[in-house]
């Protein structure tokens, strides 16, 4: 076993598959396929690593043969991708279901 590369197992998940794709200290669950009429196809699998989870995305964006109209859809890939990463990194506790009251939080005490 070599010291630098040891993990402590961890025990699978909830949500994990608990097959060959699940290692030591890292466990998936299954993965999602979002293939839209539209085109392109994204597969999403949830993934607890050490001490986080984390979505991994494969994404498989079908590009026009043009290369101006190539150009400016791989632009709205990344635009899309900062929107999503922004989207989810918002996401927090208190932002799903029990939302704060906005009024109380902006009122001052008397
Ligand atoms: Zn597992």
């Amino acid at each position: 076993m070599s010291a630098h590369f040891h993990r402590d197992a961890t025990p699978h998940t909830d949500w994990c598959v608990r097959d060959h794709t699940c290692g030591l200290a890292e466990h998936r669950g299954r993965p999602i396929i979002v293939a839209p009429e539209a085109g392109g196809r994204a597969i999403v699998t949830r993934v607890h690593a050490g001490d986080r989870e984390y979505a991994a995305i494969t994404l498989r964006v079908p590009l026009h043969r043009s290369a101006s109209v190539a150009a400016a859809q791989l632009g709205e890939v990344l635009s899309g991708i900062r929107n999503l990463l922004a989207a989810v990194a918002a996401l927090r506790p208190g932002a799903l279901g029990s939302r704060p009251d906005q009024r109380a939080l902006g009122r001052r005490s008397a």
